[in-house]
């Protein structure tokens, strides 16, 4: 049989709920949606640790962090072991990434296992990037969205169509600082964008993880994020931290000649959410855009049918949700993975799955689609019985997640938790355990309990609740096995 091709689109901070597949009340993906009907939307995917680099490194080799060396931002990828882009090079795939890479771009760190990489270093540039192509800095002109597309596109016509092939589409976008293109820019100018029914959450009956987070809409953002010009004297990337007399409290919007002043902390808070949002939403129109010039691509080209074509992000994003902006937490929003996959010779056009899937499985799926073996030690495990509309009777019924960058970034506090289709338990364990990129600080350990069907915005924390004391036992004791079973012994 004819080995399938593989276009993996990955976004970076692209939330489930900021795509219409997904019942999104804020935006519309048609591209995105395509993909979905025409295959398959997984309602429940989770990323092992949401943030950008470990979830990649967790991508490319089906591991835990803690055994790809990659827990946070300040670890550095070996590039010498195994990663499924290697194994499927090795098998005569033509292999290529376009866009972000994000594990370091100098010695071990550039990208191996592929025939072509252009990425960008680091972060990149929304407008006008450097990229670096197998090795080579290359500038280019034009909006990054567009840029990554075009490059992929190129690669796909310039290939060896006698060959199967994989291309990692990475894209930045849409990624902190949220800078649309000049076509998206003034999207959405005469509108409001609707307000998450957690806007105002006060963070009681929460931990004090939650309560301490410094990622709050309402004063967390610096100028720099909301395009604003910063008053005399202070940085762009200053946060704006609102006076306590918002009295003739003025911003200015980089593109206005006017301030817009606020009476209220309510009002304020509520424009820089638009200010954010519609900026970040933005920056996701950009994508579908793309993402259809792809599939039109695959029409033209005669590939569709044979070419499993995947649109994720690499963790998802609190979009106002809780007050916040950024991930990190377990929470829902920032834990669930949008997922959308089309096959056609393996998926029913419109089809949904609740099974529970994961970023460690991505690795163990592209390889056995490849009719390859799947490696022993890879954790995850490939979810091809999923897309096809089964579910093992020894599917996995609860997943482990651990964020280990202590207090580093948004002061999050380091955690690891486990949830089930109906709870999530989450250890806030207090200190930095040396963890790279961590704040050595120590703090009271907490514990979060949560029963997602009561309460599926995690509002209420059940964990001090007499009435849950064998159900917070029980779970303890898979938290503790799934720990063990992922080889996590720190
Ligand atoms: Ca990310």
């Amino acid at each position: 049989m004819k080995r399938p091709n593989i276009i993996f689109i990955m976004a970076d901070d692209h939330a489930a709920h900021a795509m219409s597949c997904y019942g999104s009340e804020i935006n519309e993906t048609p591209n995105l949606d395509r993909i979905a009907d025409e295959g398959m939307v997984l309602e429940n995917c989770f990323c092992v640790n949401s943030i950008c680099a470990p979830s990649r490194a967790a991508i490319l080799t089906g591991k835990h962090g803690h055994l790809n060396g990659i827990k946070t931002l300040s670890d550095r990828f070996d590039g010498r072991q195994q990663t499924f882009p290697k194994i499927l090079q090795a098998a005569g795939y033509q292999t290529a990434i376009v866009g972000k890479w994000h594990l370091g771009e100098g010695g071990h760190s550039s990208p191996t296992g592929f025939d072509y990489w252009n990425v960008l270093p680091g972060q990149g540039d929304y407008v006008d990037p450097v990229m670096i192509k197998n090795g080579e800095e290359v500038q280019y002109k034009g909006y990054v969205t567009d840029i990554i597309t075009d490059l992929s596109l190129k690669w796909l016509q310039e290939r060896d169509p006698q060959q199967p092939f994989m291309l990692l589409c990475h894209h930045k976008s849409p990624h902190r600082p949220w800078i649309p293109s000049k076509a998206h820019a003034s999207m959405y100018s005469d509108t409001d964008i609707p307000l998450p029914k957690t806007f105002n959450d006060d963070y009681s009956n929460r931990s004090q993880a939650a309560k301490e987070a410094r990622m709050r809409i309402e004063c967390d953002f610096n100028y720099i994020d909301l395009k604003l010009e910063p008053p005399t004297g202070v940085s762009e990337w200053t946060s704006i931290v609102p006076p306590e007399d918002l009295d003739g409290f003025s911003l200015k919007p980089a593109e206005s000649d006017e301030a817009v002043t606020f009476s209220s902390h309510r009002e304020l808070k509520e424009w820089m959410y638009q200010r954010y949002i519609k900026d970040y939403l933005r920056c996701i129109a950009s994508i579908d855009d793309n993402v259809g010039r792809i599939l039109n691509f695959l029409d033209t080209a005669g590939l569709a049918e044979n070419t499993i074509v995947i649109y994720t992000s690499d963790q998802g994003f609190f979009l106002g949700d809780h007050g916040w902006y950024d991930k990190r937490f377990m929470y829902e929003e920032s834990l669930r993975m949008p997922f959308v996959v089309r096959y056609p010779k393996e998926i029913e056009a419109g089809s949904r799955h609740n099974a529970m899937a994961l970023n460690l499985d991505f690795a163990s799926s592209f390889l056995d689609y490849a009719g390859l073996e799947i490696p022993e030690d890879m954790q995850g495990v490939s979810l091809r019985p999923i897309f096809r509309g089964e579910t093992p009777a020894d599917w996995r019924t609860s997943m482990y997640y651990r964020y280990w960058m202590h207090l580093a970034h948004h002061y999050v506090a380091a955690h690891y938790g486990m949830r089930t289709e109906r709870y999530k338990l989450i250890h806030y364990y207090g200190e930095a355990l040396g963890t790279a990129g961590s704040i050595d600080e120590s703090k009271e350990p907490e514990w979060e309990l949560f029963d997602l069907h009561a309460d599926p915005d995690e509002m209420k924390n059940l964990y001090h609740d007499p009435v849950y004391k064998d159900l917070v036992q029980e779970l303890k004791t898979e938290l503790y096995r799934l720990k063990d079973e992922a080889l996590d012994f720190e």
